[in-house]
């Protein structure tokens, strides 16, 4: 297929930090954006030369987004796959509807982990209650998690006993969940890939993630592994995207056990937070991967330019009443990007920003970083 250059439009399902730094990108190469997005506020829409302000599921919206756009992608798994199919038969869309809709299920997602010919936490997918009641020793203790709509450690209970997890799942109401055995993790790492076709994919430095309370706090790069374990990620997210014969940018979430063995915990159909590093630390960055993949371009180097050390910032930073953190010091530090996704309200929990911190090393950008986090 041709490749789709400036100054076409491209449409972006989804106006949140995602959608935003896609803008950011696809604006700087030349490209014009239309955003989706039913927010009046949603922050892609500072950066976009079109907001359509409607549902995702809008089909006028969704039509519109079609005829006006040269290739279509998504900021987020939780569109409608079927609404996705219907925009790739009059425009380029990518990733795949069908794609999407793997990522969006973990029952699904994980079956297709597996099918890859990769491990997964030994998990007991339940569709309804006779699934349950079978011996659950082998998923014990463990994390019921809802196969749909789960993001951030929500959705997710943890459960010791068989009847602990029969009442959660009760408890969630009866929808479709994983009951996935509760792992030693030595850490989490991410490796992020970007595939145009079988020849044509690149994959980004493997990041190490450490989460506060299910949410990622920090990213640092390289990931304090062994090398060979690190391309061993890379060549796992590889494998994957292959699999799924994927177009686009595809996180690949891992777990590292004791014994250095990595498992595959998730999968995300787009650009992800532990990425946001490659916005300052990378020849590319993953946003400019997503332009780049979607316009069918070939993707571009994913050569580490210096460690780095990727902070979240959450609505919890800000002070109560919604007061600005101090800024002062971390926005002189010369070796500190900051990164603000311009979201009008602070609450907790609320991804607002990160910043990134370069340094000699791994660990000295990340004793940095936290001394800056401390100054806000
Ligand atoms: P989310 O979609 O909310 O990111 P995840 O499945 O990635 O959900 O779970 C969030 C976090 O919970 C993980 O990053 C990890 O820290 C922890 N976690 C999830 N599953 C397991 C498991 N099987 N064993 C140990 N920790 C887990
Ligand atoms: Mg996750």
């Amino acid at each position: 297929m041709a490749a789709i250059l400036p100054p076409a439009m491209l449409g972006i399902l989804g106006g949140g930090q995602l959608g935003r730094m896609f803008a950011v990108a696809a604006k700087t190469m030349g490209y014009r954006v239309t955003v989706l997005d039913p927010d009046e506020n949603a922050p892609a829409a500072a950066f976009a030369d079109r907001h359509i302000r409607a549902s995702y599921n809008d089909p006028a919206a969704l039509r519109e987004l079609a005829q006006s756009c040269a290739a279509v992608t998504t900021e987020f798994e939780n569109v409608n796959a079927d609404a996705m199919r219907e925009l790739a038969k009059t425009t380029r869309v990518s990733p795949s509807g069908d794609c999407v809709a793997i990522a969006q299920d973990r029952i699904v997602e994980k079956s297709w982990i597996n099918k890859a010919g990769l491990p997964t936490a030994p998990y007991l997918a339940i569709e309804s209650v006779e699934d349950i009641q079978v011996d659950l020793a082998p998923y014990l203790p463990g994390i019921l998690k809802t196969a749909r709509l789960g993001y951030d450690g929500k959705g997710q209970v943890r459960v010791k006993t068989a009847a602990e997890a029969r009442a959660a799942y009760a408890n969630l109401g009866g929808q479709a969940c994983v009951l996935e055995k509760m792992l030693d993790l030595k850490l989490e790492v991410s490796a992020i890939v970007t595939r145009v076709s079988q020849a044509q994919s690149a994959v980004f430095p493997v990041a190490e993630n450490i989460h506060q309370d299910g949410i990622l706090d920090e990213s640092i790069v390289p990931a304090r592994i062994d090398p060979a374990l690190a391309a061993q990620a890379q060549s796992m997210a590889k494998k994957l995207a292959d699999a799924l014969d994927y177009v686009g940018v595809l996180a690949v979430e891992f777990f590292v056990l004791a014994d250095d063995s990595l498992v595959v915990n998730e999968i995300a159909p787009r650009p992800h937070n532990s990425g946001h590093y490659t916005l300052t630390a990378c020849l590319t960055d993953q946003f400019q991967q997503q332009v780049r993949a979607m316009c069918g371009l070939l993707p571009g180097r994913t050569d580490l330019l210096s460690p780095v050390v990727m902070v979240n910032l959450l609505g919890d930073v800000w002070k109560e009443g919604g007061g600005e953190p101090n800024w002062d010091v971390l926005v002189e530090a010369p070796n500190a990007q900051l990164h603000l996704y311009g979201k009008k309200t602070a609450r907790p929990g609320r991804k607002m920003g990160h910043f990134n911190v370069m340094a000699a090393s791994a660990d000295e950008a990340l004793e940095q970083a936290r001394a800056l986090k401390d100054t806000l």
